[in-house]
């Protein structure tokens, strides 16, 4: 037994010391206190595209916009692989220190006033160590001085991995899925989700259709990229 402790503290100390990495750049490995060196930025800055897809009024999706900054290929596709099978937790950092370099995109997401970012099952989070989105949004909430709540939505099974599945079979797969607390301290707010990777919108969407409930002003997702 105390084998399996000690390995599970190893384990523990791991996953923090992923957090206080020497800061480094995320795409070349040089030492930078920004996350992001010069040269990396400006090959990422090539593959920027920032765009926002406006919800046309229907049934079948459940927020207003859809924000998102790269389409998911090359450096970008990279990072967000290292970021969340690699346990390289420290590229929040690169990431948002690259998103607020664009002004459109931070006028956007400043006009939110909660973040809340897709969660994760527990047991995903007892084996990644971190929610990828939730670092991101709190970085977000804390450079843009936004409220980002990250306990009121949450998953309540662990399934199979939507990127194993096809569009029919994500949809299903999905619902039910999220459970939501405190829905009166979310009406009347306009809340930006956040999530790594847009691919058919099924988590976002199922996560909005919750969310909705609280009544809120105004629905938009954020994700770093689009499939
Ligand atoms: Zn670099």
């Amino acid at each position: 037994m105390r084998n399996f402790k000690e390995i599970g503290e190893k384990f523990l100390n791991y996953k923090i010391l992923n957090l206080i990495y020497p800061p480094v750049c995320g795409i070349c490995g040089k030492l930078n206190e920004n996350f992001l060196c010069e040269k990396c930025k400006k090959a990422l800055e090539t593959e920027a595209v920032f765009g926002v897809d406006n919800i046309i009024e229907n049934n079948i999706k459940y927020f207003d916009e859809h924000i998102y900054i790269f389409q998911y290929e090359g450096i970008i596709r990279r990072l967000i692989l290292k970021y969340k099978f690699k346990e390289e937790a420290y590229l929040y950092k690169t990431f948002v220190n690259f998103l607020l370099k664009n002004k459109k995109l931070f006028e956007k997401i400043k006009k939110y006033d909660t973040i809340i970012p897709v969660p994760i099952s527990k047991k995903r989070y007892k084996i990644r160590g971190y929610n990828q989105s939730e670092l991101i949004g709190k970085e977000l909430a804390k450079k843009l001085k936004i409220n980002i709540e990250t306990e009121y939505l949450f998953k309540v099974k662990n399934i199979i991995e939507q990127s194993k599945l096809s569009k029919e079979e994500r949809t299903k797969n999905i619902q039910g899925v999220y459970k939501l607390i405190n829905k009166e301290k979310l009406e009347n707010k306009k809340i930006l989700l956040i999530d790594d990777v847009y691919t058919t919108g099924s988590t976002v969407n199922e996560c909005s259709k919750i969310l909705r409930k609280a009544n809120p002003k105004k629905i938009g997702v954020f994700t770093l990229a689009k499939d």
